[in-house]
């Protein structure tokens, strides 16, 4: 049996459990997350949040990518949200490789040169700042003005804000 079965058996109590219901859209709290794909940071639990109450964008490293931009962009003029909350983390990924080594990497075991920007980095104070710029430059979000950038530590749990 597959994880993937394991999951799909899961979901057969879960969705049983809870009694159907609606919710709208749009995210009640007006809230957009853009996260890192890390399995120990549990977003909906770590702070708080229900189903139904904020998008959350997620990719290797939280990067705010230009696809991040085209949903945040979805997400602010058609779905209602206002606040954009960045959260990167501790002991990433993204900071055991570097660049030209895993373009390199991929060049050599594939052939093609990736047309994708790696995005890894060292510093995540910096890279927390960097997406906060991102977001804060880009002329296809309405609302740019409450945009914050935490680290998330995935031992402690705990959220430490980044000043941009
Ligand atoms: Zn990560």
């Amino acid at each position: 049996m597959s994880t993937i079965d394991d999951l799909l058996a899961h979901n057969e109590s879960f969705a049983g459990e809870l009694p159907d219901e609606h919710l709208d859209v749009s995210p009640a709290r007006r809230l957009a997350i853009v996260t890192c794909m890390d399995s120990r940071l549990d977003v909906f639990a770590a702070l708080g949040l229900d189903r139904g109450e904020a998008h959350v964008l997620r990719n290797a490293g939280g990067v705010v990518t230009e696809d991040v931009i085209r949903s945040l962009a979805v997400s602010q003029r058609r779905l209602g949200t206002r606040e954009v909350m960045l959260i990167h983390h501790t002991d990433c990924g993204m900071q055991k490789l570097s660049d030209d080594g895993f373009r390199t990497e991929l060049q050599e075991a594939t052939g093609v040169a990736p047309s994708f920007a790696i995005e890894s980095f060292t510093d995540v104070d910096a890279d927390v700042r960097q997406s906060i710029l991102r977001v804060r430059q880009s002329p296809f979000l309405p609302h740019r003005d409450q945009v914050r950038g935490f680290v998330y530590d995935v031992d402690s749990h705990r959220l430490r804000e980044v000043e941009a």
